[in-house]
């Protein structure tokens, strides 16, 4: 059977980082790695990251900017790597990069490819074989270490493994969640799954938050929240919000994704809501207020006309309702319009599912994982990273951060776990 030193099982962002850094590691000391992947083609999720540009990182990154495992072990794996040695690293693999207003970081080639080839040119200069077609049926532990199972060809034995399977977001790229079963039949425990960073899809209601198929194609700034049944905020975001003929996309919906798909896998079905506020009302008060001033300033201006000082003029007339004049609203109606103003029902019905999903929330439980190398501490000598882990950021390059991260210690790790 064909022997390596350390096999790297996917070889996307996380993987491709484990490669080099295991590579650069092992330098001049004869062990022998390779990077094993199922598809034919490389780094497809780098090559549609950011819209074709790869958002690398962000000039920001704070262990609050992720959920899912504990935060501790998120901090200390940011922090072994964090958005400057990103910044550092790219420049030395002759990608330089720039900082947007958004606090996102770019390549300057605004291309995507740049990062992707750099990457692979890197890991063949430290001497790591890429095996791209190389799909991984199983992985087994033997005495001497692992050994890989192939769907066709022979297996391959290693003693060290790290994988960087990703999670089950867009699954064409090949990443379908694989790793997870292989990770589970090896011991590990696996926090149930759902997409992340997804568009949502919304179903017709009564009421003016049913009726957002009218308002397909505008965009807005907006708060949106996940409510308990009890109409308290579990999480809110703020920020752009597309309305799609199928529901809602845009930064703000696909942040707010993962906490309503969570909130549904972790209490009964349809308790939690989400609600759609404008930015400047953090409450019904403040917009009973607001409304009380406009009444005061231009009693007969109609409500739909005031509305759209806030919103565009399609959904202003929907949340106003029959032309009346702001000073003969009924005090039922102007409570309606002020809570609506604050907190619109929208009826979520789902997400758009794993194949239009950037990430995975859930995945190999971090606890399991020792965050200074990223071992397994159910099967020594098993290293992993990247997106198979319970760890899912917001929208920005936080999850790249966190593949990188999280590979240059694993890749690390597995070399030095050879010399020890
Ligand atoms: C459309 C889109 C846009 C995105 N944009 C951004 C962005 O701009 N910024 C950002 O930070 N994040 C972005 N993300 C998220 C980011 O791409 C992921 O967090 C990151 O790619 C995860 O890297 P990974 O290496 O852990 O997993 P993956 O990239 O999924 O790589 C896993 C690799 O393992 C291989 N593999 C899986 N199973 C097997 C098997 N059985 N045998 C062999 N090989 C296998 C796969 O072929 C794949 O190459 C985006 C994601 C999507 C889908």
């Amino acid at each position: 059977m064909e022997r390596v030193d350390i096999a790297i099982v996917g070889a996307g962002a996380a993987g491709l980082a484990a490669a080099i850094f295991a590579g650069e590691a092992a330098r001049g000391t004869g062990c022998r790695i390779v990077a094993l992947d199922g598809a034919r083609k490389l780094g497809a999720k780098i090559l549609v990251s950011g819209g074709g540009r790869c958002n690398v990182t962000n000039v920001d990154v704070r262990p609050e900017d992720y959920w899912g495992g504990p935060r501790p072990v998120v901090r200390n794996v940011l922090r072994a790597f964090d958005h400057r040695r990103t910044l550092e690293w790219m420049e030395t693999l002759g990608v330089p990069l720039k900082l947007e207003p958004t606090g996102k970081y770019f390549p300057v080639t605004d291309s995507a490819r740049t990062v992707l080839e750099a990457l692979l040119r890197r890991v063949g200069e430290v001497g790591v074989e890429l095996r791209p077609g190389a799909r991984v049926k199983d992985v087994r532990r033997t005495e001497s270490g692992f050994e890989i199972h192939f769907a066709d060809a022979p297996p391959l034995a290693a003693r060290r493994i790290v994988m960087a399977m990703g999670g089950l977001s867009l699954p064409k790229s090949g990443s379908d969640g694989a790793g997870l079963a292989m990770a589970r039949r090896l011991g590990h425990g696996i926090v149930p799954t759902t997409p992340a960073l997804v568009p949502l899809l919304l179903g017709k209601a009564p009421g003016a938050g049913g009726h957002f198929a009218d308002w397909s194609g505008i965009t807005i700034d907006a708060r949106l929240a996940v409510r308990e049944p009890n109409g308290k905020a579990r999480e809110e975001r703020q920020g752009s919000l597309l309305f799609t003929h199928f529901g809602i996309s845009g930064p703000a919906a696909l942040d707010l994704s993962r906490h309503w798909l969570r909130a549904r896998l972790e209490t009964p079905a349809g308790e939690a809501g989400v609600t759609l506020g404008h930015p400047e009302f953090a409450n019904e008060e403040a917009a009973r207020a607001w409304l009380a001033v406009q009444t005061r300033e231009h009693p007969t201006r109609m409500a739909a006309t005031a509305l759209q000082t806030l919103w565009p003029e399609r959904l202003a007339r929907e949340l106003a309702g029959p032309g009346t004049p702001l000073g003969q609203l009924p005090k039922a109606e102007r409570r309606r319009l002020a809570r609506e103003l604050a907190a619109l029902p929208l009826n979520v019905t789902g997400g758009r599912g794993y194949s239009f999903a950037e990430t995975t929330a859930g995945g190999v439980d971090l606890r399991e994982i020792d965050y200074r190398t990223m071992e397994s501490r159910k099967a020594p000598g098993l290293f992993l990273c990247g997106e198979m882990l319970d760890v899912d950021g917001r929208i920005g390059g936080f999850n790249f951060q966190w593949a990188w991260a999280s590979g240059y210690l694993a890749g690390r790790g597995a070399t030095a776990s050879l010399a020890g």
